[in-house]
């Protein structure tokens, strides 16, 4: 084939990237686009993206190639430069929300009609959504444990290299948006570079400690890979490859293949409960705001969520918690909450922000829908000194110890800080 365009969507790499690779094989030229959404430039995860951008240009430019850089609708863009430079065929990894599978289809349809190819290569997960069904029947597992048996048994596709050449089309204007763009991150850079490395340094240096430390709050003993993941600058299929040894941490990362296929099989997971169990919610927009300023008088719940406007990421205990005070304790709709995390996390993506909400609020797939996380003993047993509280909630730093859980019963009132929404204990 003369040339064929490989569409990068949230696989911002080059190593182990099939479709790239697939490309590279297949054409004499390879041209590497992505095409920039407006919205997502200007959200929470807008300045991440833009530097896995410029560091994937980098790669590429590298290896003899380039990037190309659109702004406005992928599939109109994809074609025109398609036509623009008389390609022959599209290539993409798959993915799996509503958004991204609608995607996929017009731009299938859209190729059809102006004749040229189209492939989707896998890569987004370690096995990929829809290769496991259950003996029992079904095309999707909708329980996590008898999956993950599966999925350690199943057979990995052979990892790649990163292609040595990617010879890009000698009038391929590159382009770079002028549009606006987020801000940095404060505390992430992204890109593949900046990812590879630590990768390596969490794996030669922590994942051995990662069972015992993942619910370390104030220690804030997890990988933080979460946002590499998110837009494929790793590989998860080389990270699961590399962590020789992490069982708990691989563990981790089924979870994360677990709800893309959940997703893959119910691609509404972002709007419709998975499991309808006819729970009513309140609409009570007072506690939901309370909730989403890290003011509901639960010391444990508003660090959380104050970490979470802070930095756009929380620790995962966190997560669990402050989602499960909102649906259960609150029982405000988990899509309120939903929403809110997916505007401001970093790595918000749908399978597992939608995924995880579910499963709290109980209308996904824990197989104990009833469970209620109490927040003050999830605070006493993985934050014990205090320590992740105070260093959120400043109108606390004077108290000590684990009393800073219960401020209500300390003998005089803390100045500016609320009572409990909900009487807990
Ligand atoms: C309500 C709620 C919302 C969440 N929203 C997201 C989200 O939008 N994006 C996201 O990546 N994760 C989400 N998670 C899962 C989890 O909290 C994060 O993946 C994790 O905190 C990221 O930190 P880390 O990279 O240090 O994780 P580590 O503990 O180092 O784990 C390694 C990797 O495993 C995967 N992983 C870990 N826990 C889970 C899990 N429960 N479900 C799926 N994958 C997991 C992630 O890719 C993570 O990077 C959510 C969890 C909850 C309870």
């Amino acid at each position: 084939m003369d040339t064929v365009i490989v569409l990068f969507n949230r696989d911002l790499r080059v190593h182990d990237h099939p479709a790239l690779t697939a490309a590279c094989a297949d054409a004499r030229r390879v041209v590497p686009l992505f095409v920039v959404d407006p919205e997502l430039a200007r959200s929470t995860r807008g300045g991440f993206l833009v530097e896995c951008l410029a560091d994937l240009r980098d790669s590429l430019r590298r290896r003899g190639g380039d990037l190309a850089v659109r702004w406005g609708d992928p599939v109109a863009e994809t074609v025109r430069l398609a036509r623009e430079l008389s390609a022959r065929a599209v290539y993409v990894s798959a993915d799996v929300s509503a958004f991204a599978r609608s995607r996929e289809r017009r731009l299938a349809e859209e190729c059809a009609r102006h004749r040229l190819g189209f492939r989707t290569f896998p890569g987004l997960t370690i096995v990929p959504p829809g290769a496991l069904r259950p003996s029992g029947g079904g095309d999707h597992y909708r329980v996590f444990t008898p999956y993950l048996r599966a999925w350690s048994r199943a057979e990995r596709r052979r990892m790649l290299p990163a292609p040595e050449w990617v010879p890009v089309p000698g009038n391929l204007r590159s382009g770079w948006p002028e549009g606006t763009w987020r801000a940095s991150h404060p505390l992430l850079t992204g890109g593949e570079t900046v990812a590879r490395k630590r990768m390596a340094q969490w794996l030669r240096w922590c994942v051995g400690d990662y069972a015992e430390g993942q619910d370390d709050l104030a220690g804030n003993r997890t990988s933080k890979l979460s946002p590499y993941l998110r837009f494929g600058c790793l590989s998860p299929l080389e990270l699961e490859s590399l962590a020789e040894g992490g069982g708990e941490f691989v563990r981790q990362l089924c979870w994360r293949d677990f709800h893309h296929q959940v997703t893959f099989a119910f691609p509404r997971i972002n709007r419709d409960d998975y499991r309808s169990r006819g729970l009513s919610w309140h609409d009570d927009e007072h506690a939901a705001q309370a909730w989403k300023a890290g003011m509901t008088g639960v010391p444990i719940v508003d660090a959380g969520m104050r970490q979470l406007r802070a930095e756009g990421w929380m620790h995962n205990r966190a997560r669990l918690i402050t989602s499960s005070f909102l649906v259960k304790w609150l029982k405000v709709d988990w899509r309120v909450g939903a929403e809110h995390f997916w505007k401001l996390l970093l790595d918000g993506d749908v399978p597992n922000n939608y995924g995880n909400w579910q499963w709290v609020a109980g209308t996904g797939n824990d197989t104990r829908p009833n469970r209620v996380i109490n927040p003050i003993r999830q605070a006493v047993r993985f934050d014990p000194d205090g320590e992740y509280v105070r260093r959120y909630l400043p109108e606390l730093e004077t108290v000590r110890g684990r009393a800073v859980h219960r401020p209500w019963r300390l003998p005089s009132a803390v100045h500016g800080y609320p009572g409990p929404l909900v009487p807990l204990d």
